[in-house]
């Protein structure tokens, strides 16, 4: 920022708390928008009317607020994009993923003693990358593979790679990599897996010797799952699989579908799912999971289901590039400036994803829309219906505690009628986005140091004990 800015932002800073009363009024608005960092500016009415009456019993209007707008929460995902947006899914994400292992938020409690496991999925190799490798638990050299590739490249890494290595991930050559292959398996991820329930299904029934029809009589599959990006740009599923009682989903199924059970069915399902692979020659054979299936039965204790929601709550905020540059759609003009910030094989699976949806055979996988999460597409925390609550359910009830906690009073056969309109995203002044960051940055000080606080002795002040 130049000198010349900071001087109008601190006038738009006076000009904003000159008038208290303005400024408490503004700051009790912006301030139920969590201090988002771009709130959304709605112009608008409701009404609230008695139903039995059809009279009008409350007016709420967008012209008596300050700057005569209602501030939203912008509601992203990403850190990247709105810190505290991005606290708010994931504190939910959280609350969405732990009610189904232990109950809570309308499940009960009991939930916890069903067949439950945590299950990881990942993709198979598309060619040798720079990793992390460990020997009977001590890190060794990356690359033990001896010679060189077609391309006259060293097979050979004599690297022992930290976390921060920047050539994590990437290929030991890129020519080798398939980066079609990686590409066309992010974006058949998920009909991997809708083939995985049935075939998971199919296990249990023909284990008890029921027909699938029979089976789902019975037991019910129900389950949350997290998308999460490795270095190498290809996706992993991490997964809690639930058995329920077909019936009530509340119930613990009939004895015969145990713990055992499921794990024995996931074990023998996942490795012969298959999706067909698309009509391009570069995919030798059909699309499958990759060798290595993570297996963890949960066990009703609480401990294990505590450490699995929050992890798959942080993976639900994470971004597919660690600067966020792929955190929205790309246009053909974005392609040229990728190299600047992304590392080259990143860019490479962008590009690929990009090519590849110029192809008419592979339309249908839209892959020009997903070029920016390399080609998966869908939710990055997807569930079952009747795994747990919703996000939706979640954002209900904390405008419900608003409307509780508010100053008006309001009876059930009330209705609510409005009419809004978009007038714009960001705060009003640069002055005002400063207010609301030092605002945000303070309010998290405050939660980290109370969380340090709750851990006693031996904890340090970012979290980590
Ligand atoms: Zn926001
Ligand atoms: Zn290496
Ligand atoms: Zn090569």
């Amino acid at each position: 920022m130049t000198g010349q800015d900071e001087g109008l932002e601190v006038a738009e800073i006076l000009v904003r708390a000159s008038d208290p009363e303005q400024f408490d009024a503004w700051r009790h608005r912006a301030r139920a928008t969590g201090w988002c960092a771009h709130p959304v500016r709605l112009v608008g009415i409701t009404n609230r009317i008695d139903s039995s009456t059809g009279e009008v019993v409350g007016v709420f209007r967008s012209d008596e607020l300050p700057d005569r707008v209602l501030l939203k929460a912008c509601g992203h995902r990403r850190a990247t994009i709105c810190p505290t947006c991005s606290a708010t899914y994931q504190a939910d994400a959280y609350q969405l993923v732990a009610a189904g292992l232990r109950g809570g938020k309308g499940i009960p409690e009991t939930i916890g003693e069903h067949p439950m496991l945590f299950l990881t999925l990942t993709a198979p190799s598309f060619g040798a990358v720079h990793a992390i490798r460990q020997h009977h638990g001590r890190e060794v050299r990356c690359q033990i593979a001896r010679g060189r590739c077609p391309h006259g490249l060293l097979r050979r890494c004599d690297s022992t790679h930290r976390p921060d290595d920047q050539r994590l991930g990437q290929p030991i050559c890129q020519a080798c990599f398939d980066y079609r292959g990686a590409v066309i398996w992010n974006a058949s991820v998920g009909e991997l897996w809708r083939r995985s329930t049935i075939a998971v299904q199919r296990q249990l029934a023909t284990r008890v010797g029921l027909s699938r029809e029979q089976l789902r009589e019975s037991v019910r599959i129900s389950y949350a799952k997290v998308v999460e990006y490795q270095r190498r740009g290809l996706v992993h599923v991490h997964t809690l699989v639930r058995l329920d009682d077909a019936a009530d989903p509340g119930e613990t199924p009939d004895g015969r579908f145990d713990l055992t059970l499921l794990t024995d069915a996931v074990t023998a399902a996942i490795p012969g799912v298959r999706c067909p692979s698309p009509d391009i020659s570069v995919l030798p054979g059909p699309i499958r999971w990759g060798a290595q299936l993570d297996i963890h039965p949960i066990s009703p204790d609480g401990a294990v289901p505590k450490s699995v929601a929050g992890y798959l709550a942080k993976y639900a905020t994470k971004s597919t590039d660690p600067a966020g540059v792929l955190d929205h759609r790309l246009r053909a003009g974005d392609l040229d400036r990728l190299d600047q910030k992304l590392s080259p094989h990143m860019a490479r699976m962008v590009r690929t994803a990009w090519e590849l949806g110029a192809l008419p055979q592979l339309e249908h996988l839209r892959l020009r829309a997903w070029a920016h999460t390399l080609g998966f597409r869908g939710h990055w925390l997807t569930k079952s219906r009747r795994y747990s609550t919703t996000f939706a359910s979640l954002r209900a009830a904390r405008q419900q505690w608003h409307l509780d906690h508010g100053p008006v009073e309001h009876s059930p056969t009330d209705i609510t009628m409005g009419q809004w309109s978009y007038s714009g995203r960001g705060w009003a002044s640069e002055g005002d986005a400063w207010l609301a960051r030092t605002a945000a940055e303070d309010s998290r000080t405050a939660r980290r140091v109370a969380r340090w606080e709750l851990a006693g002795p031996g904890a340090s002040p970012d979290g980590r004990v």
